[in-house]
Order: structure tokens, then C-alpha cells, then sequence
């Protein structure tokens, strides 16, 4: 499987010169089909509007499976063209029994000018489920985090696979997200905070990087790539952490590809 990581920030978008190499757009990843083509893509952060160079001018015509729906999971969504137009087919993947209701309040006025129904193309909001979607084993099981439901994702095709925990705090309890990510050949995982910032991560639901460490190596992760990075965290500082971590675990970048 190839990821194409089109935001790797969490909290809120991260624009400026200090941002440059590791990028400042939020939560989104799309995986790519035998053609290249994103036909599944995790989290719709502001990075979903980078959907539209890997598309190359067509429409998307799959599915977007939700974490969970806090802003920087869920704020691109109607500002992505490749989305918003007649000839779009999307399947919209939300955590939760009623998905569409707090998807209504999201985009309605006064918050915002138009509701998910003011969306061009042929949409439908579905509950998430583990099973098949778009031709890939997807499984998800609600792990710890706070404000909400929130889903830990498993990606399985061809005999690898990679698990998606972009919002998660181990500290919390970790059984399910442990069970999610059993010996995933990638595991993606928050790293939004650092050791001394431990206070923090717990009061939010986050993990700081110890935590996610602990937590690859209690799943037997094969590969661990952080992500959700803080963005107050300019490049310079996660290069210096690139480097303490070298060996261990790599930083995602905006931009980059990942091969499964
Ligand atoms: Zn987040
Ligand atoms: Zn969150």
C-alpha cells in the first residue's frame, strides 16, 4: 500500500516560513490504489485539500473514513474541490450512531454558510464500521482520547497493513487501540507532546512521544511514524527530534509517501 501524508499537524493549522519541511496542514491521509489513485482517505483535516493534486483534475470517487470529529479531523472537508463538484462520489465514514447530526451543526449558519447537503456530488454519510471499504480490510475500535467517540483505524490489503491513531492516549487505557494495532507492519501514531509535557498530553487525551514508544512496542508495531505534531513545533525542533528518535521511530511529513 502507498499513503500519501497530506496533513500531519494537530490541534490547528500551522502556516508560516518555520513550517515549511514538516508542513502545517491538519490530520489527512490518503491511501493510493494499484493505479495510484486515492479512493480511501483517513481524517479530513485542511490537508484534504492536497486530495485534489493527487487526483490530477478528476473527481474523488471513494471513501473518507473519520477518526473522530474534532476540527483539525474535519475541517477540510468542504473546502477540498476535488470533493465539492457534481461528478464527486463520497462515502463519509463517521464515528457514532447518529453521524450526520453533529455533522449538521458543524456546517450550519451562523458557524458556516452551508449545511453537508449544500455539498456538490453524490454523498452519504454512513455510520463507521469495521469490514470492507473500497476494496481494503478497514477495521476500527474506539480507544482513549477525549471530547467524543473516537476511533483508532486498521488498514489491511495484500498482507500488510497499518494502523491510524492519530488522537490517542495510551496513559488513558490502551486494550482495544493494543488488540487494533497487534503487529501492524506501520503504525502511525500521536506524538503530539514531549516527555516533560506529560500533564498536558494526559489533560487532552494526547500521548506524548514515551508514551507512543511504549505503545509500538507493546503492539510489536513493525515501523512507528508520529504524527499530530503540536503546531507550535517549528521545523528546527522536530528535526532536532528526528535525529533523538533515529533509529526508533521517524516523523511524518506533509508530502511524503509511505510504503506498506
Ligand atoms: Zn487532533
Ligand atoms: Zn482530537
Amino acid at each position: 500500500m502507498r499513503l500519501a501524508l497530506l496533513g500531519v499537524r494537530g490541534s490547528t493549522p500551522a502556516p508560516g516560513p518555520a513550517f515549511v519541511r514538516f508542513g502545517g496542514h491538519t490530520s489527512c491521509l490518503a491511501v493510493l490504489d494499484e493505479r495510484g489513485v486515492p479512493t480511501l482517505v483517513l481524517d479530513a483535516g485542511t490537508g484534504l485539500r492536497g486530495l485534489t493534486g493527487l487526483l490530477d483534475g478528476a473527481p474523488f470517487q471513494g471513501s473518507i473514513v473519520l477518526t473522530h470529529l474534532h476540527w483539525d479531523h474535519l475541517q477540510g472537508l468542504p473546502f477540498s474541490p476535488a470533493l465539492d463538484r457534481p461528478d464527486a462520489r463520497v462515502d463519509l465514514h463517521l464515528p457514532g450512531e447518529h453521524p450526520a447530526e453533529p455533522l449538521e451543526r458543524f456546517m450550519s449558519p451562523p458557524l458556516f454558510p452551508i449545511g453537508p447537503s449544500g455539498l456538490r456530488g453524490s454523498w452519504r454519510i454512513l455510520s463507521t464500521a469495521s469490514g470492507e471499504i473500497e476494496g481494503y480490510d478497514v477495521r476500527v475500535a474506539e480507544i482513549t482520547h477525549k471530547g467524543g467517540v473516537t476511533h483508532g483505524i486498521r488498514v489491511s490489503r495484500g498482507g500488510v497493513s497499518f494502523a491510524y491513531l492519530p488522537d490517542h492516549s495510551p496513559q488513558l487505557g490502551s486494550a482495544a487501540a493494543e488488540e487494533l494495532a497487534a503487529d501492524v507492519d506501520l503504525l502511525l501514531h500521536d506524538g503530539q507532546f514531549l516527555a516533560g509535557e506529560q500533564g498536558i498530553a494526559d489533560a487532552y487525551g494526547h500521548a506524548t512521544i514515551p508514551d507512543a514508544l511504549a505503545f509500538a512496542e507493546r503492539c510489536r508495531a513493525r515501523r512507528l511514524v508520529l504524527t499530530h505534531h503540536a503546531p507550535g513545533r517549528v521545523d528546527d525542533d522536530l528535526d532536532v527530534l528526528a535525529k533523538e528518535l533515529s533509529g526508533v521511530a521517524e516523523l511524518a511529513r506533509e508530502g511524503d509517501e509511505l510504503i506498506v
